[in-house]
């Protein structure tokens, strides 16, 4: 058995773990590796080992990745995206997790539209309202996803996040929980193309609090693939 496949079976059963203790399913959270500076034969291991999303920061270095691995897996972009990359990301990304303006926006589903696609996408929120985080504020969340889901090559498919970092996991709790708590409150408007299944929070150093929250996609690289360089 690979590392990477060892590490992927203590990360399910961590996941699976957590589930259960806060009254949840472990297929409820899907399980994305990180594949940011990783080599090819890693994540083909982790393919290997029943890996099914691939989040990727670059556009360039996903589709690079993707030309290799193809669409057997699904393929998200979890980095901070300039508009000029929407035309690229159509080609082969499955879901954009960080569409934090309209602008953005506009522009994704102007391509997906020219693609005769739509794009399913999550809108990142700067929960913690830290100056430098990238994510549209938790107050201007709602009137976001009001003007975006008037754009029809998109779907709306639930918010991303990342909280603050800090040495101690617990303190992300709370950044967890609000936007839990945002999501359901969005939810009740039933807007309409609207879907708010999807919260995609947690990364190596905080997934377990994050599906005791409610996590549907956790995004784990070094917990998978060890540190980067
Ligand atoms: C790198 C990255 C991750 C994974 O981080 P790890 O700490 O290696 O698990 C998750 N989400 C985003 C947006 C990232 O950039």
């Amino acid at each position: 058995m690979s590392t990477v496949e060892k590490n992927i079976t203590t990360v399910r059963e961590i996941i699976a773990e957590r589930a259960l203790k806060s009254g949840r399913q472990a297929s409820d959270v899907r399980l994305m590796a990180v594949t940011k500076q990783v080599d090819d034969e890693r994540i083909l291991d982790a393919v290997k080992a029943g890996i099914r999303i691939i989040g990727e920061n670059y556009i360039q270095e996903g589709k690079r990745k993707y030309d290799l691995i193809g669409p057997r897996v699904e393929w998200h972009m979890i980095g901070h995206l300039q508009k000029n990359k929407a035309k690229y990301a159509v080609q082969f990304v499955d879901m954009i997790h960080s569409v934090d303006r309209f602008d953005l926006a506009k522009e994704i589903d102007r391509r997906a539209a020219a693609a005769d696609r739509t794009m399913k996408i999550l809108i990142e929120v700067n929960i913690s309202g830290e100056q430098s985080k990238s994510g549209v504020a938790a107050e201007a969340t709602l009137e976001l996803v009001r003007r975006v889901s008037s754009l029809p090559a998109l779907s709306i498919q639930g918010l991303m996040t990342m909280p603050p970092w800090s040495s101690d996991p617990e303190d992300a709790r709370p950044y967890f929980r609000s936007l839990r708590l945002l999501r359901d409150r969005i939810s009740e408007e039933e807007i309409p193309g609207v879907e708010m299944r999807e919260l995609s929070m947690g990364m190596t150093d905080d997934y377990p609090v994050a599906v005791e929250e409610g996590a549907t996609i956790v995004r784990i690289g070094r917990a998978i693939f060890g540190s980067r360089a």
